[in-house]
């Protein structure tokens, strides 16, 4: 080894042990009041030590000794608790959806996006929906395709090699769906406009193909749209999914809009049903039975009205009454993908909590289908979703208790994403 190699590996090694120094640092939150969403409980005065990006002690103020070195950060007058999930985003889209013009307008605009923009651009959107997701308390996020030709992958990796701050992702790669994807009236001469938004599979040998295709390329969960053609997926076709997305070590999402949809999926063996919006209450049962989760993309007023689905808001309502009444394990998943101005997609998102509490669903509910449950159905709960020795550090505050004002969700002025503090106002 020369003398120049020999500085620059002294260089090399200075900057890890400098850097490892400065991780090692202790971050010491005291929190007026700590929410444990799992057990729908709240603990005032509390410290939480976090190291490495850790939580490595929870307990009393008074029982918990804070290191001399530490860094301490004051939340004493606002409440903590676990980071939010987002399980059903698209963050590498942004629609002008012609407020009010409906479904077909919807779709129109979906394609003139898919076909128009280059992939770069989308992940540079998802680059700046991400940002904004996080600052809103959202700590983790399933991305469920409608990211051209992979720009979900590459947002994951730059957020976990730290080139940009954003939610934790589980993302999905593309859409895998019967012929011609999400779009209908696809002309002849383009038959292949839906590609690379969609993967068509149509037979078992192409289903088992799209799967091991979208995993080499990065998909940490496949999502399917089982019923928005007439020709749906069959439970048998779904079960293919299902055990070739096992055996590659991932879960499968559903895009079902319909009962019958929804009822294939449960059958079939899905993690999860997305939308479900006309789910019936038979069909509900049955996920209960299967341990299907529900995300229900629970539109509020107004993402309704900018989707042009203004019926939908009562109709997931109604929906999601149901769901709870029956038993369905629910995770929180919005879908948006509108832009309105003044807000941000980490506020438009968070704002589905309102139609939760429309439909009568407790604080504690909707907690652990921001947190507990969604850890579960993305398959993260050993790591994300709670508070405890552990668990990586992604914790948010609240001006106000959400066991007894849940709308103070809403209000997110702290946010800690793996012990680095992204917020705190
Ligand atoms: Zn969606």
């Amino acid at each position: 080894m020369n003398a120049t190699r020999i500085r620059v590996w002294t260089l090399a090694l200075g900057f890890l042990f400098g850097a490892a120094a400065m991780r090692a640092q202790v971050t010491a939150i005291r929190a007026g009041a700590l929410v444990d969403p799992a057990a729908g409980t709240l603990a005032r005065d509390q410290v939480i030590l976090v190291e490495k990006g850790r939580i490595t002690a929870v307990g009393a103020a008074g029982a918990t000794s804070i290191p001399p070195n530490a860094t301490v950060v004051d939340l004493s007058k606002r409440t903590v608790m676990p980071g939010f999930f987002d399980a059903h985003t698209h963050l590498c889209l942004n629609l002008e959806t012609q407020e009010g013009a409906g479904l077909p307008a919807l779709l129109r605009s979906l394609l003139a996006a898919t076909a128009i923009e280059t992939t770069a651009y989308r992940s540079i959107e998802g680059v700046a929906n991400a940002r904004e997701m996080l600052r809103s308390g959202f700590t983790t996020v399933r991305d469920v395709g409608n990211a051209g030709n992979y720009a979900d992958t590459a947002l994951r990796r730059a957020i976990e090699d730290g080139l940009v701050p954003g939610p934790t992702i589980i993302n999905a790669g593309r859409i895998i769906g019967p012929y011609g994807g999400q779009y209908h009236g696809i002309p002849p001469e383009r038959a292949d406009i839906a590609i690379p938004e969609y993967i068509y599979a149509d037979s078992p040998d192409e289903i088992r193909k799209a799967v091991r295709e979208n995993v080499a390329f990065g998909a940490k969960v496949i999502k399917i749209a089982v019923d928005d053609q007439p020709y749906l997926y069959s439970v048998d076709d779904v079960k293919t999914f299902v055990r070739e997305a096992a055996a590659a070590g991932v879960k499968v999402a559903a895009h079902c809009a319909t009962d019958e949809g929804s009822r294939i999926a449960a059958e079939g063996g899905v993690a999860s049903v997305e939308h479900g919006y006309r789910a019936s209450t038979p069909t509900l049962q049955l996920m209960k039975a299967k341990g299907v989760y529900l995300v229900g993309t629970d539109f509020t007023v107004q993402a309704s009205k900018a989707m042009g689905m203004d019926e939908y808001h009562p109709m997931v309502v109604d929906r999601l009454k149901r769901a709870y009444q029956v038993g369905v394990p629910v995770a929180f998943g919005t879908d948006v993908v509108f832009v309105k101005p003044n807000e941000t997609r980490g506020t438009l998102s968070i704002e589905f909590i309102t139609s939760f509490v429309e439909a009568g669903v407790t604080p504690r509910l909707i907690l652990q289908a921001l947190t507990t449950n969604a850890a579960k159905l993305l398959g993260v709960e050993k790591e994300r979703g709670a508070i405890a020795p552990g668990m990586a550090a992604d914790v948010v505050a609240t001006p106000d208790n959400p066991l007894e004002k849940i709308d103070t969700v809403r209000h997110v002025t702290f946010v800690m994403k793996d012990g680095t503090v992204i917020r705190n106002d």
